[in-house]
């Protein structure tokens, strides 16, 4: 089985990630959705809903599964049979970092890294800026899935 995975803080997911991860699944016969959790890093939400907003946004996605992981993407790719790491590159700004961890990845465990050109609809777009947008009221709704949109506007009400 040819199974790949997707790596990401996704804080929340976009439409940006969710493309990348429906053409990953259309390419391989598996994909995991690994959500990063990172102690160094504040989260709007946490891990738990992370994966359950991904989980709910890819359901039509026979062939994509939800998890979460701590510590090295290549020790989860080892103990999942995960032979390929796939990413989404938005601009040359993503490509330095992306290309050192991904020489990394490969000179220490063998493992490869597939980037995909993001869809120039997305380009602009990162979690982020998403909710740093939301933060102050601006209009997001075209650019996460109606589950994101709804969580984004209570989270950020409450705070
Ligand atoms: P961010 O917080 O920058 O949105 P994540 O760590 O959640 O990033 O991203 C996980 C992966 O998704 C990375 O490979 C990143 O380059 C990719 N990605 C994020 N946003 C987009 C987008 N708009 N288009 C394509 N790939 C993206």
């Amino acid at each position: 089985m040819r199974r790949v995975v997707c790596p990401g803080s996704f804080d929340p997911v976009t439409n940006g990630h969710l493309d990348i991860i429906s053409r990953a699944a259309q390419l391989y016969d598996e994909v995991v959705v690994a959500v990063m959790l990172n102690p160094n890093k504040t989260a709007l939400f946490t891990a738990a809903e992370r994966v359950e907003l991904i989980a709910e946004a890819t359901k039509k996605l026979d062939n994509v599964r939800v998890d979460q992981f701590e510590g090295l993407i290549v020790d989860f790719c080892r103990d999942n049979d995960i032979s390929a790491i796939v990413k989404g590159l938005r601009a040359v700004s993503d490509f330095d970092y992306e290309m050192q961890m991904a020489q990394m990845n490969y000179s220490q465990a063998g493992v490869e890294t597939l980037f995909m050109t993001t869809n120039p609809l997305y380009a602009f777009l990162s979690s982020s800026l998403v909710k740093e947008f939301a933060r102050f009221g601006g209009d997001v709704s075209g650019l996460v899935p109606a589950p994101v949109l709804d969580q984004l506007n209570r989270r950020l009400s409450e705070s």
